[in-house]
């Protein structure tokens, strides 16, 4: 499959279809001939395997991941005067969710190594609230959502603490990281309530649109149940105001094909970093940074992420030779044109998240990846890097 002169992807969510076409098309054909197109049978059953997996005792399919995050805010009976505490280095539907919502983000800063929420920060913040969020109009503080970017797992400990502290509902952006683990214990399984897309390229992916919540607690998800379809509690009759967030059959009996295949695929995610990492890290100067990694935390590598100065001439150079990268994210959150004036930020500067920004680089990495085009991408990255 390795042809010198294809360029090198940077995610390939066809070759997944490509490895399960079979079963894929049977499960597509079936679904059209059962006639149940919306929550049907195949919803139920994702979310009983969903909620296996991670031992809980909840799973509700939805239409996105974000999605999924205003649902489980809605939930916890978030909305305006709230606020909701996050990163800016992140998906920019994480905060999207808050918004949707009706509650007001406050965005803290990252860890320097970990890209991840930075605890003490989280801390800081929540010790100075009334003078930090003053011009915001002093919001309640009554969440935070902390984000397992790229796959590794964030500070989940001290973040529970912390969040218990204040009183906080603890929502986990787990998009990108299906799998990860804390000490053995899985993201999404640490707080009140986790939110997870399906978005095609994510390490468990729909061929489509596709999220869901997991909960242990029974009233948390008896609440977003209703919330889900309209506050409907029968047919026709709301109890609640609610939206529409339904997981479609089709995406549902895909996903029970793709969940089997969730830890090899995690597992292969981990064999290409792990290769990166052993020639990368030898490079690791003033030049090049490989990402963090530690014992007690399973790193599910949704992105192979690498720090570097003069970034965008060496994406480019790497692109000269076919090897194509991405950025995740080019522009945090919090200086994007819509956001930027709004002062989400509670401090006059998020530098870590700032300074990071143009420095990362999404090396190529997803379970199909062969190794010869991992070692492409190395051999690429030694000439360039290694004749600074
Ligand atoms: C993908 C993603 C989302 C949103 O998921 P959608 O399914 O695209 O709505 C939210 N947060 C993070 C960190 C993501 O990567």
């Amino acid at each position: 499959m390795s042809r010198s002169d294809q360029p090198v992807l940077p995610a390939n969510p066809k070759a997944e279809y490509e490895a399960l076409s079979n079963k894929i098309d049977a499960a597509i054909i079936a679904t059209l001939n059962n006639g149940r197109y919306i929550l049907g049978p195949e919803v139920a059953a994702f979310e009983t395997e969903f909620a296996a997996y991670h031992e809980v005792r909840e799973c509700i399919g939805t239409g996105s991941g974000t999605e999924a995050l205003h649902l489980a805010l809605r939930t916890a009976g978030i909305g305006p005067g709230d606020a909701v505490i996050t990163v800016s280095h992140t998906a920019v539907a994480t905060v999207a969710a808050i918004e949707l919502a009706g509650a007001t983000p406050v965005l803290v800063d990252i860890h320097p190594r970990t890209y991840n929420m930075d605890p003490e920060k989280l801390a800081d913040l929540l010790k100075n609230w009334d003078v930090r969020t003053r011009f915001l109009g002093n919001p309640r503080p009554r969440a935070v959502i902390p984000v397992h970017l790229y796959g590794h797992p964030a500070a989940m400990p001290e973040i529970v603490s912390i969040a218990n502290q204040y009183e906080l509902t603890i929502i986990e952006d787990c998009a990108q990281a299906h799998g990860a683990s804390v000490k053995d214990k899985l993201v999404g399984t640490w707080g009140d309530m986790a939110a997870f897309s399906f978005y095609p390229t994510k390490n468990l992916g729909a061929i489509g649109d596709a999220g869901a919540l997991i909960t242990n607690n029974a009233k948390l998800s008896e609440q977003a149940r209703l919330l889900r379809e309209y506050g409907w509690a029968e047919r026709y009759i709301s109890s609640l105001p609610g939206m529409n967030t339904r997981l479609d059959e089709i995406q549902a009996a895909i996903l029970r094909i793709k969940l089997p295949y969730l830890k090899r695929w995690n597992a292969a995610r981990r064999a290409i970093a792990a290769q990166y990492d052993a020639v990368l890290t030898e490079l690791a100067n003033n030049h090049l940074l490989t990402p963090h990694s530690a014992e007690g935390l399973y790193h599910v590598y949704h992105q192979y992420v690498i720090r570097l100065q003069d970034r965008n001439r060496i994406k480019q150079m790497l692109a000269a030779r076919n090897i194509i990268t991405s950025i995740h994210y080019p522009l945090p959150v919090h200086m994007q044109p819509t956001y930027r004036h709004r002062g989400l930020t509670a401090e006059a500067t998020l530098a870590v998240t700032e300074q990071i920004a143009d420095e990362i680089l999404s090396l190529p990495i997803y379970p199909y990846l062969s190794p010869a085009d991992a070692n492409r991408v190395i051999q690429a990255l030694t000439e360039i890097v290694g004749q600074e």
